[in-house]
This record gives C-alpha cells, sequence and structure tokens, in this order.
C-alpha cells in the first residue's frame, strides 16, 4: 500500500474532465497533486492515507476560478448602484479610487474579496488592479491561486503617473514575485479606449517576450463600440486584432457587443473570452452571445467583475445566471445546460487563464484544488443530478470544505489561513474613510 496525503471519499465526485458523476469513488492527494479518482474499493487496496475526509452528502467538485475580478474593489461593495458604466465610473469609481487606493488598500481589500472568494469555493482568480504588489502579499497569506494583472492606463493614479510607469512597475511586481508558485502575472491594460495605440504595441511586444497572457474589458458597452467605429471606423477588437493583440494569450472580458466578424476572429485566433453575467446586468450593459461564443469554439470563462458593479464574488450565481440568460435569449431551454455552466466555472476559466495544466478539473496530475458542497440542506433535496443541482438548486452556503494545492484553506465552513474577524476590523474602517 502506497502511502499518501490524504483520502477524500465524496457521495459524489463530479471531476468535469472527464464529464459526467461518479458515485462509490475516493480521490486520492498526494503532494499537492490529485494521485488517483478511483473506486473505493482501488483505494482501499491501493493507498495508505495519512489523513482522510468523508463527506457523506456532498458533491465534490474541482476548486471554481473566477475568470476576472477586481479584488481590492470589495471594499467599495455596494458604493454606488442603479447607473450605467460610465457615470459609475467617472463620478464614483475612479474619483474614489483617486482619494483612497493606495497599498494599503488594495491589501485590505484583497484579503477580503479572497475570505469571500475562498468560502465561496473559489480556489483561483483572475485579479486586475492596483498595486498587484500587495495583492501578492495577500493571496500568499489567504493560500489562495491568483493570476495577477499588471494594470496599464494612460492616465496618471497615486499608483503611477503614465503608461510607462505602470508597464515598469507591474513588471518590478512580477520579477519579486513570479517565485510564488500561487502566482501567475498577466500584462493587464484597462481597455481599447483607455490605452494607446502605442502603448498597446508594447503591451503585445512584452507579452511575446515574456510569454504572457493579455486580459483586457472589450466591447463591454454600446457606447464603447460606437465611439470606436466613429472615431477608427473598425471595432475594438478589430482595432487590438491590428495591434497584434489577439491569440491564445488573449483575455477579452466581457464581449457583450461584439459582431459577427469579431466572434470569428475570437474563434480563429484561439481567444478566450470572460462572460460576467451579473455585473453586465446590473450596468445594464447588455448581454453577451455566450451561445454563439461557444458554437463557434471560442472557449467561454465566468469572472464576477469587481464587488462594486456585482455586488458579491459567487460563481454560483453567475453560472446560474449565464444559463438563465443564455436560454431566454435564444428562446431555446436547452441552452447552456448545467454542464456547461459549471465547465465554464472550472475548466474553461483555467484555460482562459493559461492554467488548463494546472487547475480546473479532477484530472490525475493536476493540483488538488477542491470544494466540497453539502447537498443535505431542505433547500437541496432531493437529489436526482448533483450538476443540476450546482447551478441550480445549490449556492454558496452549501460550500463546506476547499483544499488548493491540497492545503486545507476552509475547513467545515471556517477559513483556516485568514483571520476573519481581523478582516472584518479592517474593512469598518475602510467603511468609515470611504464615507467620510
Ligand atoms: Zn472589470
Amino acid at each position: 500500500m502506497k502511502p499518501v496525503d490524504l483520502r477524500i471519499d465524496a457521495r459524489w465526485i463530479v471531476p468535469v474532465e472527464p464529464a459526467g458523476v461518479l458515485t462509490g469513488h475516493a480521490v486520492i492527494v498526494d503532494g499537492g497533486r490529485i494521485v488517483a479518482v478511483l473506486p473505493v474499493a482501488d483505494a482501499d487496496a491501493g493507498y495508505a492515507p495519512r489523513d482522510s475526509r468523508t463527506l457523506g452528502s456532498h458533491v465534490l467538485i474541482p476548486g471554481l476560478v473566477n475568470a476576472h475580478t477586481h479584488t481590492a474593489m470589495t471594499l467599495m461593495r455596494g458604493i454606488a448602484d442603479d447607473m450605467p458604466l460610465k457615470p459609475w465610473l467617472e463620478q464614483h469609481i475612479w474619483p474614489c479610487e483617486g482619494r483612497f487606493v493606495s497599498a494599503e488598500f488594495v491589501f485590505d481589500g484583497t484579503l477580503l474579496g479572497a475570505a469571500e472568494m475562498l468560502r465561496s469555493g473559489i480556489t483561483c482568480c483572475n485579479d486586475m488592479y492596483f498595486y498587484p504588489d500587495a495583492a501578492a502579499r495577500a493571496y500568499e497569506i489567504a493560500g489562495m491561486r491568483a493570476l495577477l494583472g499588471m494594470p496599464v492606463l494612460e492616465f496618471p493614479t497615486p499608483y503611477a503617473a503614465d503608461a510607462d510607469a505602470y508597464l515598469t512597475r507591474g513588471l518590478a511586481t512580477r520579477d519579486a514575485f513570479k517565485h510564488v508558485p500561487l502566482l501567475r502575472f498577466a500584462l493587464a491594460p484597462h481597455a481599447p479606449y483607455t490605452v494607446s495605440d502605442a502603448t498597446w504595441s508594447r503591451i503585445v511586444m512584452y507579452a511575446r517576450q515574456l510569454d504572457l497572457p493579455i486580459q483586457t474589458h472589450l466591447a463591454e458597452t454600446r457606447a464603447e463600440v460606437d465611439d470606436a467605429l466613429a472615431a477608427t471606423g473598425i471595432t475594438p477588437l478589430a482595432r487590438l486584432h491590428r495591434l497584434g493583440a489577439t491569440g491564445p494569450n488573449f483575455i477579452a472580458i466581457h464581449a457583450v457587443h461584439v459582431t459577427e466578424a469579431d466572434i470569428a476572429t475570437l474563434a480563429r485566433q484561439s481567444c478566450h473570452v470572460v462572460h460576467c453575467p451579473a455585473s453586465n446586468m446590473k450596468l445594464a450593459s447588455g448581454i453577451a452571445p455566450v451561445t454563439t461564443l461557444l458554437a463557434q469554439g471560442v472557449n467561454v470563462a465566468l469572472g464576477s467583475d469587481g464587488a462594486a458593479s456585482n455586488n458579491r464574488l459567487d460563481l454560483f450565481s453567475e453560472m446560474r445566471l449565464a444559463s438563465l440568460l443564455a436560454k431566454v435569449t435564444t428562446r431555446d431551454a436547452a441552452a447552456l445546460p448545467a454542464a456547461t455552466a459549471l465547465q465554464m466555472a472550472t475548466l474553461n476559466g483555467a484555460r482562459a487563464l493559461g492554467l488548463g495544466d494546472v487547475t480546473g478539473s479532477l484530472l490525475p496530475g493536476k493540483l488538488a484544488d477542491l470544494v466540497a458542497v453539502d447537498l443535505a440542506d431542505v433547500a437541496t433535496q432531493p437529489v436526482f443530478d448533483p450538476v443540476s443541482h450546482l447551478v441550480n438548486a445549490a449556492d454558496r452556503a452549501c460550500v463546506s470544505d476547499v483544499w488548493v494545492g491540497g492545503v486545507k484553506i476552509v475547513a467545515e465552513r471556517r477559513l483556516a489561513t485568514i483571520d476573519e474577524s481581523a478582516v472584518l476590523a479592517r474593512t469598518h474602517a475602510w467603511q468609515r474613510k470611504l464615507a467620510s
């Protein structure tokens, strides 16, 4: 019998890869990686675990991947509701950021957002915000996996004076933290409309030289696309394609108002799209053509966007919204079934972030990013199909246990790595400042 670190037996196991539901199976973890997903009898015969856990009423799934968020903005949750993107950004978010955002703000906000995400079964996120160095320290403490965007804008903020300074600071952060196994880095130009052609060209050059993903907000509103067409005669994506930005390392966030030609470009160039249904609905931006993108072969992941425009970092609600929106927009009840929504929230997210070989499914060899969802409650009984329940009946309150790289991060709904009362005390102090 082979000694291993951990054995988890669950009522149901949904590996995502391969598709389907396993019963009477166990997951074996050693050295932070998944060693095997196998029938209980084979686990009994083959492995001597040092630790074990039996989850009698739970479905065990891969950790959820939040493929777009601004984690530190969790400190601005609910600060300005019920308005469209442009006034929301220009009258509320950017002035607030100009006054308050600092390394300290980002550290505290990232820890708050990481606590929320981990408790919600999100083991990995794609973050885009100022002071990624402060965010990196927070993710290290939290034990959460993250792709950290190095933000790029043309206009000055307390973080950097101009595009050159953003790039220099971002690349220095990558150099300082690239040895941390939980962290990866991406270039994060905010949007086509806030970054010049010259800067985009430099970003494309760095992406090629350093093999880094590029993530950007794209075609989020009708006005963004109309303004671009009036100014340049081409869509925002067509412009970025001309500048060489598209390819398998390109992550298009939102892609609400993309044309048929844009969709063909995204598919041909093997780009990734991050669908953020709640944020797009709340800012009245529109509905991304997800079923068309998927049908054309584009990898579509799910994101919460920041808590200031959502107002929750919760992929259970995003899965449900994505599935329901796809059905109502296509008038096809078969559109975007639960298994597809779950794959978008796990494997597709990992692939979008360039982590498809590392996380996103329970394939042996991958890191043990695991989430146990307890379906014992009256709200999730009876259970005929646990995959349907994950999208249509369960919510994040059902998440009981979370492992990242085989390390127990949430145990019976309590965070092992983050002191929640300390995070709340810091959050309340920021609330007093932001309200002043
Ligand atoms: Zn965003």
